[in-house]
């Protein structure tokens, strides 16, 4: 058994007016993520676990925020991209877990939503998806709610 471990960061800035999407789900807020893409800053520190379980460096590097293909891309597209990349070197996804600190709204009513959604991209079953989502006790940039951080790990296996 071939095992790999990879781990991703990703942060975004908040602000008016846009669509907050988190985990491939849209989180009701009067705020959203500043970015190229849709700002799923969720998804991007994931892409970036499993690109780095290959050691294939990160999303910008594969879908650079100079191209006009990706602007307000989906997210989710772009997962299943690199999901994709893991199945061409051979390997399937083990599990993942995903931590993302952000001051408001709360995030535990979209948590499973989040799981549910991403699980079938993964081509794992939800119980392999960890989402956590936490404050920062109003310290830092999360805490003045300027932007949200995130956290991923994931796990890939080859027989
Ligand atoms: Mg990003």
């Amino acid at each position: 058994m071939d095992i790999r471990i990879g781990n991703g960061y990703d942060v975004h800035a908040i602000a008016p007016g846009l669509t907050m999407w988190l985990g491939g789900v849209q989180i009701p807020s009067e705020n959203g993520f500043v970015a190229h893409s849709d700002g799923d800053v969720a998804i991007h520190a994931l892409c970036d676990a499993l690109l780095g379980c290959l050691a294939l460096g990160d999303i910008g590097h594969l879908f650079p925020d100079t191209s006009d293909e990706w602007k307000g891309v989906d997210s989710k597209i772009l997962l299943r991209k690199v999901v994709d990349i893991v199945h061409e070197k051979g390997y399937k996804v083990g599990n993942v877990d995903i931590t993302i600190a952000l001051q408001r709204p709360k995030l535990a009513p979209h948590i499973d939503r989040m799981r549910e959604t991403l699980a079938p991209i993964l081509g794992v079953t939800v119980d392999r998806v960890s989402v956590k989502a936490t404050t920062t006790e109003k310290l830092g940039f999360v805490g003045r709610a300027e932007g949200c951080e995130v956290w991923a790990s994931a796990i890939i296996l080859k027989d």
